[in-house]
């Protein structure tokens, strides 16, 4: 069985089958494997092997109750300007180095959480996000892969105005407001991801594609960014990386285009999953 990774109810699943129905990890496991989802990402290997053994068909789940897959990260990391279609989009000159801030825990939204709109500049941005499994310091690229868990989609909700508040700007707060922050709706393996370095990336809004493109036009792909962070913080199991936006967010059209309620985002990593966010 593929693992895929999710989180219900605040306990730590695998998703079998179709995507429809969930096995409760540590009952299926007799206690071998913890409730706690954040203690799965650090026996990351050790679950790959475990869910080639898992026959179970499951119960079947509303998606709406899933929670974020990784709900506790000790740090969530977003990168800015990582793809050259969206450097260029938005003026800027390409990065010589990752521009990395932070998206604060407390903007952690669930896959198909509802995402508040209160202010007049509020921006979607469709992202891969990966899982950090073992963590550390001083990773190398070539292992980089080997410690993330696997990869989701996620939405780097902005408010544009905040972000740009202060000069020289600084993202994280502009970043990081109320339900900002939705990713999942599951964690499928790296193991099992046949295009780990070109995964297409899609966003729709309200059934219109507002973004489409394939990783492997990020100016700094996944296991340099891992690679990076590592050599300057230690990364610790359950870290979450949104590793940056392609072309197409609403601030860089012309006239800007920015969310309000009632919209609907969906966002997909193509053949892997995808996240549904009302905007209210
Ligand atoms: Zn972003």
């Amino acid at each position: 069985m593929v693992l895929r990774f999710a989180t219900h109810q605040g306990r730590a699943q695998l998703v079998v089958g179709e995507g429809t129905h969930l096995v409760d990890l540590e009952q299926v496991s007799n206690g071998l494997f913890s409730s706690d989802p954040m203690q799965s990402f650090a026996r990351w290997a050790e679950l790959r092997e475990f869910a080639k053994t898992i026959t179970a068909v499951g119960e079947p789940f509303d998606p709406l109750t899933l929670d974020a897959p990784s709900p506790r990260p000790a740090q969530l990391f977003g990168i800015g300007l990582n793809y050259r279609s969206h450097a260029t989009e938005t003026g800027a000159p390409i990065p010589t180095s990752p521009l990395t801030f932070t998206k604060f825990a407390s903007a952690i939204n669930s896959p198909y959480g509802d995402i508040p709109i209160k202010h007049s500049t509020v921006d979607w941005e469709v992202e891969l996000v990966v899982v950090i499994s073992t963590g550390g310091r001083d990773i190398s690229v070539a292992s980089a892969w080997d410690h993330i868990a696997g990869v989701c989609v996620g939405q780097d909700i902005s408010d544009r105005a905040l972000q740009m508040a202060t000069q020289p700007p600084q993202f994280n707060l502009g970043k990081s407001r109320q339900g900002y922050a939705p990713f999942g709706p599951w964690i499928t393996d790296s193991a099992h991801l046949a295009n780990r370095d070109a995964l297409r990336v899609t966003c729709l809004l309200n059934s219109q594609e507002v973004q489409n493109s394939t990783t492997d036009d990020l100016i700094f792909p996944v296991d340099y960014l891992v690679s990076y962070l590592s050599g300057i913080v230690e990364l610790s199991a359950g870290d979450v990386i949104y590793t940056g936006t392609p072309s197409g967010v609403g601030a860089a059209r012309t006239p800007p285009q920015f969310l309000s309620s009632g919209d609907i985002l969906i966002s997909a990593i193509e053949g892997v999953c995808s996240i549904t966010n009302l905007c209210i």
